[in-house]
């Protein structure tokens, strides 16, 4: 029986060199570690271009899928090491071949150390000529059914016929950290999805506006940002009381304007909570087009409210598109659960889809808001969330 007992793990071409590229890869091994940090056992070792985990009895596939989430990972296979002999590394491949049920197979080697006397075409051609001889698999170089990948270090050799694709993108935390405005919807888990993969640390802004929306509006939000959290290990989440505000809009501003005054309102918190946090931009769930607040005009309209950089993820994404990543990623079926939001709960009939900075400005110039910004952020409750490995069944 082979023995896959390594891990390899590849993180793809890098661009940078240097430092870089010694901070991708230690902020990578960082990240793969706390993924698998409740799993004993496990030994790490990097090199330049390579991760690998050495396993002894944990279980394969509770590692495949925990490292199917961890950014900066373009690929990983499960491998067998043995020791750099061309007769140990023939012997093996017969075996993956032997063992497999396949009718075409492709050699693939990669000689990580020159100094080893046969080119990485020999070594093709030895280990095929074993098989060959050995069973009935013929060759196939264009599209094998089996693909055995060797890859040839001084001292040791890795032995793999799997290739898992990884979730790619940078380490998450690499870039920055980057506010993000958490919703209870199904779109802003999703943003945040996407904003970690380009190595962005996310935070979350939350705005609730209780009585009217409840506890388990609240507790919701809490745990799309726990289960999101597990793809940058743990999310700082801030909650702000929104009632005061989003009461006033309404009675200084009337229906039309509401929902453009009240997003405007959030963009000026979540900039101010950026910016006493450390995050160098904001971003949002919005998509184009998708509802009344998100036309090209009322995006203006209420980026004009801020200075800070806003990042969209989703801005060109269709719903459909949006709905299966939040299926792959997790959040879909708790983004589904029937708790108003603020939004729902307050909203207008007749919103308007082009609204103005100038009348938006009017509208705000009826009552003092920077008071009211001020007194909001004194109740922000900000809190870590981490996703728990016993929980992990159950979100
Ligand atoms: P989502 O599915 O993310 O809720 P949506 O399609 O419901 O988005 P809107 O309600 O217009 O669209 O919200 C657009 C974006 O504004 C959201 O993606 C989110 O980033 C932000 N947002 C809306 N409501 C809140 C809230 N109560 N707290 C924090 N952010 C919010
Ligand atoms: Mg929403």
């Amino acid at each position: 029986m082979v023995k896959y007992d390594t891990v390899l793990i590849r993180f793809g071409e890098l661009s940078t060199k240097g430092k870089n590229r010694r901070d991708f890869i230690n902020r990578l091994m960082a990240n793969i570690k706390d993924m698998l940090s409740d799993i004993e056992g496990l030994e790490y070792r990097k090199t330049y271009d390579r991760i690998y985990i050495k396993m002894t009895d944990q279980d394969p596939q509770c590692v495949k899928q925990r490292l199917c989430k961890v950014f900066g990972i373009s690929s990983f296979s499960f491998t067998e090491k043995v020791d750099t002999d061309i007769e140990v590394i023939k012997a093996r491949c017969l075996e993956i071949a032997q063992e497999s049920d396949k009718q075409t197979f492709k050699i693939m080697t990669r000689r990580h150390d020159k100094s080893f006397p046969m080119k990485s075409d020999e070594i093709n051609r030895a280990c095929a000529g074993e098989i060959l001889r050995n069973t009935a698999l013929k060759v196939d170089v264009h599209d094998p059914q089996l693909a055995i990948r060797i890859e040839v270090h001084a001292n040791e050799t890795y032995i793999t016929s799997d290739k898992i694709i990884g979730a790619g993108g940078y380490p998450a935390g690499i870039n920055g950290k980057v506010l993000l405005m958490l919703s209870g919807g199904i779109d802003s888990p999703v943003a945040a999805y996407e904003l970690m993969k380009r190595g962005l640390k996310v935070e979350a802004v939350h705005f609730a506006s209780p009585p009217y929306t409840s506890e388990n509006a609240r507790k919701k939000v809490e745990d799309l940002a726990t289960l999101v959290s597990e793809y940058q290990s743990d999310m700082r989440l801030h909650v702000v009381n929104f009632t005061n505000l989003q009461l006033k809009i309404y009675e200084k501003a009337g229906d039309p304007y509401a929902i453009t005054l009240m997003r405007r309102m959030m963009f000026r918190l979540a900039e101010r909570i950026a910016n006493e946090n450390g995050c160098l931009a904001i971003a949002t769930g919005e998509s184009i087009g998708q509802v009344a607040s998100q036309t090209l005009e009322s995006i203006a309209c209420i980026n004009d409210a801020v200075r800070i950089p806003v990042i969209r993820p989703l801005v060109c994404f269709d719903k459909l598109e949006i709905i299966g990543l939040a299926t792959k990623i997790g959040t879909y079926e708790t983004s589904i659960l029937p708790f108003e939001d603020c939004c729902t709960i307050f909203d207008p009939k007749n919103p308007v889809t082009k609204p103005t900075i100038k009348k938006a400005q009017m509208h705000e110039a009826k009552f003092d808001y920077e008071s009211m910004l001020d007194k909001a952020m004194e109740t922000i409750q900000t809190k870590t969330v981490r996703l728990s490995r016993e929980r992990e069944d159950f979100l």
